[in-house]
């Protein structure tokens, strides 16, 4: 038993419910509220933009919801997915620490964002919509909304960073090989977008710029399209929770409970996924896991952002979320871990951060790189650059835990593989990468136009 090193749960283990942390939260999430009134918004107001289902659950209160049986028979062509034992890379770094991680580029689009798309896509398609809109940075969750909307039948529009369109063009190819359309943004196809243009005719996009264009094109269709997130709304969070779920089953196989829980920031949805059934395990149960954050140095939204109110989008036209934010109209350094590179984040992860339940670090890009390689090269997997945020934050609690002679259960995700990211990788190997400290200056700017609310 000792020297097993990859716990696998049959398929009758993926779990038949979501767990939302609503339910177990200290105190309830600040409300959402209407960009125009400031006051809370209601289900109408979201209804132009998400399924009626969805809308419910992102205010549920209920502690579990069912997944529905549709939904759980596509998770069955990649869950449960695989939780390892990391020996190799605990030789690599000599620690006495034991390190576990858990797979979710093991899915069919490469990261944990199947877990959300495919039920988004169910909802919607309940409802009788007949496609999704959606933005996509690094194009994880372009390619999982495009395979989830194939499973479903239906169209799918992605607006996708201009960036990013051109860094990595095998990513578009796989939306369209799913039947989605692919649209570089900012573009000329939205108002935002041509706002933007007018402005800025080089701007090489970015997410909160995306989301203006791919809410604008779902709320003039006339009720023909909806829009879909792949991160930040409490829904998407929950969804994510099958990943946590099963890890609690799959450290009972190795015998071992975690010291700490270790996940890449974005928008927080797969540090949510894995860390939050552990929570609920601190509140109800007794147990004292620590859980750390890990973001870019270049887009520190926890460790550097402010508590308050802000548009999801750049043009504005998002509901006011209350969350740790760099500025709506924040410009992210052209970092490669794209999927990182969001102005704000989840409002659950921002009101765990800021009650203390949570840890949060910040690491250059020169070192997540250095995490990368030194994974691969003992694990033998590619993680994809956002992923290597996490490696990096497991590898310091290693170092910490080496340093102070104890043994230390360290789990993280690694929420996806990097076999569309390895331009990323030729620029790292060739010496050609940099690190971007976010400076303090450009933060004051982005503050400026943080909305009002009274
Ligand atoms: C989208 C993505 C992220 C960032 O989003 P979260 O909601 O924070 O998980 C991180 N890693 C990968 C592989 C992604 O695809």
């Amino acid at each position: 038993m000792s020297d097993t090193i990859r716990f696998d749960l049959p398929q009758s283990d993926i779990p038949h419910q979501w767990y939302n942390i609503q339910a177990d939260l200290p105190r309830p999430l600040p409300p959402v509220l209407h960009p125009g009134t400031h006051q809370p918004v209601g289900p109408d107001d979201l209804a132009p933009l998400f399924p009626m289902q969805l809308i419910m659950q992102e205010v549920s209160q209920d502690k579990y919801l069912d997944i529905p049986e549709e939904v759980r028979e596509i998770y069955k062509l990649w869950r449960p997915t695989p939780l390892l034992r990391a020996r190799r890379l605990e030789k690599a770094l000599d620690t006495p620490a034991h390190i576990y991680y858990k797979y979710e580029g093991a899915s069919p689009s490469g990261s944990h964002k199947l877990n959300t798309a495919t039920a988004q896509a169910y909802y919607n398609k309940q409802e009788g919509i007949m496609g999704l809109t959606t933005e996509t940075g690094a194009g994880q969750w372009g390619t999982a909304l495009a395979q989830a909307c194939s499973f479903f039948d239906m169209e799918c529009i992605v607006y996708m960073v201009k960036i990013s369109y051109q860094q990595k063009p095998y990513r578009r190819s796989m939306m369209q090989t799913f039947g989605a359309s692919v649209t570089p943004s900012p573009s000329n196809t939205t108002n935002a977008g041509r706002a933007i243009l007018e402005r800025d005719p080089d701007s090489t996009g970015s997410l909160g710029i995306a989301i203006s264009e791919a809410v604008e094109a779902a709320a003039t269709s006339g009720g023909k399209y909806k829009y879909a997130l792949g991160s930040v709304l409490n829904h998407v969070l929950m969804h994510q929770t099958v990943i946590g779920q099963e890890c609690l089953k799959q450290m009972e196989l190795a015998g071992e409970y975690p010291d700490v829980v270790v996940g890449p920031t974005g928008g927080g949805s797969n540090f949510a996924g894995i860390m939050l059934p552990f929570l609920e395990r601190n509140l109800n149960a007794g147990k004292q896991v620590r859980f750390l954050a890990v973001e870019p140095a270049a887009c520190p939204s926890l460790t550097r952002g402010k508590y308050v109110y802000d548009f999801g989008d750049t043009g504005g036209m998002t509901p006011l979320v209350k969350m740790y934010t760099l500025g709506h109209d924040f410009v992210p350094a052209p970092l490669h871990a794209g999927g990182l590179r969001y102005h704000g984040m989840a409002s659950i992860i921002c009101e765990l951060w800021d009650q203390n339940l949570i840890e949060a670090q910040a690491v250059a890009q020169l070192e997540t790189f250095e995490a990368a390689l030194t994974f691969a090269r003992a694990e033998g997997i590619v993680p994809a650059p956002e992923a290597a945020h996490g490696i990096a934050g497991a590898i310091h609690e290693a170092n910490a835990a080496k340093e102070a002679g104890e043994k230390r259960v360290i789990l993280f995700n690694l929420c996806g593989h990097g076999h569309f990211d390895m331009s990323a990788y030729d620029a790292y190997l060739a010496g050609e990468l940099e690190d971007y400290e976010y400076p303090a200056a450009a933060i004051e700017a982005a503050m400026a136009n943080i909305p009002v609310v009274g």
